[in-house]
């Protein structure tokens, strides 16, 4: 054997064995086992064995690793790294990991991926869909509800409490519906897709709030008392923890709760003097039970030694002393409820914490662990359920409308738009859907939630920009024949609230991420926070297993780089595979890259926040992907369904391409060099080409039954504008024969308007049947209803002061005509 032979065998042996994830102690018997056979070829000698055991035997011995090595290493580590603050780390305990964490471990075990049970409806919870739920939907007009009324009707209101939307979460023992998170997601999806208002008003007691908090830390009394009440819809909840000096960064909420002795109900008795100033807080208005979060201080220790207790949450009732409550922001033309909470120096008895005084001062970690489930429920259900709506509603008005003879959905241009639409669409239904399977199965996924929250609702902002631009002038002038403008408009609420987007990509996804998923991180951090033997046990167990695990990704990320990530594991062998070995490769470079931004950075890492958002990035593509290929699985594998599959997959892994090259570009000489590791045939995703786009807009444009799945769940009663649209469109389709059976007849070309002229001309002809004539009357009639838009007196548009003057002026002037005819 020659040398070079043998040096490239010890490579490709010690490559293997670490791509692999051998242990140390295998490892380690590999590079001697290679070394023997080098010595048998005479190509190892003494110095070479010498210099082998150097190595080897200080880190096979577990006393000596853990003395010399490991001791230093923990040394240096307390250095560098910044201690966690009480905050993270009630952050960090509160939730766990699921399929994240195994992308972001660098070798996603698929088979797990598809084992997952897929996300079903029980049969009360279907019937609750196709009974209250779409019963809710033709109740509700939304331009009565946000131009009009300014909230929604007293019968809506009336028809939410009777059939306890509110109680979807409360379990049954308490009168709930207790459905599951999937149920929940399903529900919201629907209602989002006719109004905003009703969405968020049924998802903010779902979610966040004293329901959910009482469930899970309230005292028996609290739990007896308020939930069966919750659940009728006698109390309505709000919870208020943001400040005007307390957005994001809501652990440094001012508002004061300082225990003391006060008179509650004649008797003097310890309790909490509040004093707070909230804002945003939905449901505020009309809520008769505020959940309210506050610092806690008890500077006469009358109930402790500590002085300062920390954020606590207590309920306290509407009309409780103090408390000023009642008036309203106004969210971009979306009024739900919401307004301001004041309170100067409420006196509530201690019980009025939520779990009673052992739950003084755990506010904080309870609202953590509780919006860890409910972020992955509310929004990203709204803006799915939007979109797929949405989706259907341009694919059907883009097919109505024509110009250049033609409907506009078949011009390339407005093709790449509707792609989006629909590709998206069909991911955010896979993300909601895996998501909420997550939570069912005990799950509660702070950094999927997080993911979840961000991207579904930037996807809605980008498909509402497109779905706006497709529609034109018809999208732009609001009216009850517009069904888009409102949820245009809200959009930003959605980006905003439950953590601000910006601060979500930035810190949370990537912040809470790396160290819940990482498999050595937190352990290394825990260990690095004690002292004493058991401590450097800890470390040196995770500091090795780190240092392992980071050079068994440098080598997967090389050899996938080269190309063997086209041999990489894939579950199927159709179409779908190089996904799944996309992904592989991905998920190795994820694992490296979070490893050497660490190492590089340090605690620094947290302020840097454009690396961790792209560290970020990589990870939520990783995961939305995994969701798209399991919805594709869990639907049977429709083979209709590919071009919205291939859009998606595409999309996404393209995008976590270019986030990954930003993030090289970014990162000065480090960057450089990861980019030679990771790309070194260069870029190896495309974007979704310009026929996979018009095979998306296609699915979009008439019936079909990918269409249909794309679509599944939303409101479509003829009653509602989508379901109007969705008629229209079978009208038109059907139309269109006839109107070419008067052309020919005619023998001349005439314009796809006036269909019911065509329908006359026809009959004329006798080229039509009664019935076929009615057809083309009732096709114009919707295609009219379509196309046009609203207008308005003048004074039916004015609102506040101005309209109040209007109104007293023309009564005046009614009454002086009235009086004048007596
Ligand atoms: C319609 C509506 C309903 C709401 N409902 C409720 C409710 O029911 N209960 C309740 O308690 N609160 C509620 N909120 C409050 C909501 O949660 C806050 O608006 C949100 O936390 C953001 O706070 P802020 O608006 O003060 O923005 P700021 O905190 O002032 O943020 C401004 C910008 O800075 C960014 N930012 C802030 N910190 C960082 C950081 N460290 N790194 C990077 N970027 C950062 C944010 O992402 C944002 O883009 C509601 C808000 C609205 C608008």
């Amino acid at each position: 054997m020659s040398v070079a032979l043998w040096i490239i065998a010890t490579l490709l042996v010690f490559g293997g064995l670490l791509y692999y994830r051998s242990s140390l102690l295998v490892t380690s018997l590999g590079l001697v086992a290679m070394f023997a056979i080098g010595s048998f070829f005479d190509i190892v000698g003494p110095v070479l064995w010498v210099l082998l055991a150097i190595v080897l035997v200080p880190l096979n011995i577990t006393a000596v690793r853990r003395g010399f090595i490991s001791k230093s290493l923990l040394a240096m580590y307390r250095k560098i790294m910044p201690e966690i603050s009480e905050t993270e780390k009630d952050a960090i305990d509160a939730g766990t990991t699921w399929w994240e964490g195994e992308l972001f471990r660098g070798a996603p075990e698929w088979k797990n991926l598809h084992s997952i049970q897929k996300a079903e409806l029980s049969r009360e919870e279907q019937a609750f869909l196709d009974g209250p739920v779409e019963e809710v939907c033709k109740m509700l007009n939304d331009w009565e509800a946000t131009h009009e009324l300014a909230d929604m009707p007293e019968e809506v209101w009336q028809y939410l409490k009777d059939n306890k939307f509110f109680a979807m979460i409360i379990k049954k023992e308490y009168g709930g519906l207790e459905f599951s998170a999937y149920a929940q997601s399903r529900v919201l999806q629907k209602l989002a897709g006719v109004s905003t208002i009703l969405a968020s008003t049924v998802g903010v007691p779902n979610s966040l709030g004293p329901g959910e908090l009482l469930q899970h830390y309230g005292t028996k009394e609290q739990k007896d008392y308020y939930l069966p009440r919750l659940a009728t819809g006698e109390e309505v909840p709000c919870f208020a923890l943001t400040s005007p000096e307390a957005g994001s960064d809501a652990g440094s909420i001012p508002d004061t709760g300082v225990i003391c002795k006060g008179e509650w109900e004649g008797k003097e008795v310890v309790g909490i003097r509040l004093n707070f100033n909230k804002r945003y807080i939905t449901l505020a208005p009309v809520a008769t039970v505020l959940g309210l979060a506050f610092k806690l201080y008890d500077p006469e220790h009358l109930i402790g030694d500590k002085e300062s207790l920390g954020i606590t949450a207590a309920l306290i009732p509407r009309d409780t002393k103090g408390v000023e409550i009642g008036r309203r922001h106004f969210p971009l033309n979306v009024p739900f409820q919401n307004g301001p909470i004041r309170g100067e120096d409420v006196f509530v008895p201690l019980d009025f914490i939520i779990g009673g005084k052992d739950m003084a001062g755990k506010g904080w970690r309870m609202l953590v662990e509780c919006l860890s489930v409910g972020r992955a429920i509310t929004l990203p259900s709204n803006s799915a359920g939007g979109v797929k709506s949405i989706a259907l509603a341009t694919g059907a008005y883009s097919y109505i409308r024509r110009q250049f003879n033609l409907p506009v959905g078949k011009m390339e241009g407005v093709q790449e738009a509707m792609a989006r639409i629909g590709g998206n669409a069909y991911l955010m239904d896979a993300v909601t859907s895996f998501s909420t399977k997550g939570i069912d199965l005990g799950e509660k996924p702070s950094v999927i939630s997080a993911i979840a929250k961000y991207h579904m609702t930037e996807k809605l902002r980008a498909c509402m920009d497109d779905a706006m631009d497709i529609h034109g002038g018809k999208g732009i002038c609001l009216g009850p024949n517009n069904y888009l403008g409102r949820g245009y408009q809200g959009v930003p609420v959605a980006i905003t609230v439950e953590g601000a987007n910006i601060l979500t990509r930035s810190l949370m996804i990537y912040g809470q991420g790396a160290i819940r998923c990482h498999p050595y991180v937190l352990e290394e951090m825990l260990a690095s926070a004690e002292s004493g033997s058991e401590a450097l046990n800890r470390f040196d167990k995770a500091i090795f297993g780190h240092i392992g695990f980071a050079m068994s990704n440098f080598v997967r990320s090389l050899a996938l780089g080269l190309g063997g990530y086209r041999f990489s594991s894939a579950p199927y062998k159709d179409s779908t595979k190089q996904y799944y070995q996309q992904m592989n490769r991905f998920s190795a470079n994820l694992a490296l890259l979070s490893d050497v931004a660490m190492g590089v950075l340090g605690g620094s890492l947290k302020r840097k926040q454009r690396i961790s958002a792209r560290l970020g990035d990589m990870l939520s593509y990783l995961y939305i992907g995994s969701a798209t290929l399991k919805r594709f699985a869990d639907e049977g594998r429709q083979h209709e369904d590919l071009p919205l599959l291939h859009w998606a997959m595409q999309d996404t892994l393209h995008k976590l391409q270019e986030s990954q090259l930003e993030l090289l570009d970014n990162f000065g000489f480090v960057g450089k060099a990861m980019r030679v590791i990771m790309y070194p045939l260069g870029r190896f995703v495309k974007r979704p080409s310009d026929r996979l786009d018009s095979k998306v807009a296609k699915i979009l444009l008439k019936p079909n039954a990918s269409r249909e799945r794309l679509g599944a769940g939303q409101f479509l009663a003829p009653e509602g504008q989508f379901g109007y649209l969705e008629q229209t469109l079978l009208d038109i389709i059907e139309a269109e024969p006839l109107h070419d059976r008067v052309q020919r007849a005619a023998n001349k070309r005439i314009p796809f308007i006036f269909l019911d002229k065509v329908a006359a001309q026809g009959k004329e002809l006798g080229v039509l049947s009664d019935d076929e004539v009615a057809l083309l009357e009732r096709a114009e009639q919707g295609r009219l209803r379509v196309i046009n838009v609203d207008d308005f007196a003048h004074e039916d548009l004015m609102a506040g002061k101005a309209a109040r003057e209007w109104a007293l002026e023309n009564q005046g002037k009614n009454q002086g005509k009235k009086s004048d005819a007596a």
